[in-house]
């Protein structure tokens, strides 16, 4: 078990099912102008349910009885590289990217996680390899520290109050197709409260997370 509790209070966000790109809408916007369609979950593709339409405030998007999807079940947020296309050494240069910007990466990381050390840098640069990450047909070096955020069950944030969460990469917009492919690439990472299900979309930062002190100070100590 990972802590997934069944008392998900619903998501926040979804995608109409007409929109083949998959764009995040928030709840006033779907009641706003989606109200006749079928609202989708960003993470599992699942129908969703709209519940307590009557009140806004309290208004969410909620899976239906028996849903699979990590946001409401016990199954490892990481689950998703599983089915992502994979081929020996595919993503070579993201992990080429990684070993030479380590101190980019992980700042880049640190943003989200202000508070991660460098155990659990490892632990995610353990189970990346276990999870074949650096297999994954199309994965580019823009998306190392957002694919490395997903490949770690839980991140503890501390402020403002402690709350643990589980990031996800949006999936792709039709199956199979590359990443960084210009009208269909993941432009989101999901940060899932784990204890609410609640959902915060956060825009990937497509800048290089360049940061190669540490292979310069290593020069310098070199003898
Ligand atoms: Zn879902």
């Amino acid at each position: 078990m990972h802590g997934h509790g069944s008392c998900a209070m619903g998501l926040e966000f979804a995608y109409d099912i007409s929109d083949s790109l998959a764009t995040p809408i928030n709840m006033l916007e779907w009641l706003a102008r989606h109200r006749q369609s079928v609202p989708c979950c960003l993470i599992c593709r699942e129908k969703l349910t709209v519940k307590a339409q009557n009140s806004q405030i309290t208004t969410y998007f909620s899976h239906l009885p028996g849903s699979s999807c990590p946001t409401v079940t016990s199954s490892p947020p990481s689950g998703y590289i599983n089915s992502l296309p994979k081929q020996k050494g595919a993503a070579a240069q993201a992990r080429q990217f990684a070993h030479d910007n380590m101190m980019g990466v992980y700042m880049r990381m640190r943003d989200r996680v202000p508070s991660m050390r460098w155990a659990e840098f490892e632990e995610a640069c353990t189970n990346a390899r276990r999870l074949r990450v650096w297999d994954l047909v199309g994965l580019t070096p823009e998306y190392v520290s957002s694919v490395l955020l997903s490949c770690k069950d839980k991140f503890v944030i501390s402020a403002p109050g402690a709350k643990e969460v589980a990031f996800f990469l949006e999936p792709n917009p039709q199956a199979g197709s590359f990443w960084s492919f210009p009208s269909a690439r993941k432009r989101n990472l999901f940060e899932v409260e784990i204890k609410t299900g609640s959902l915060q979309l956060h825009p990937i930062d497509f800048r290089l997370a360049k940061g190669d002190i540490l292979a310069r100070v290593q020069t310098l100590l070199s003898p």
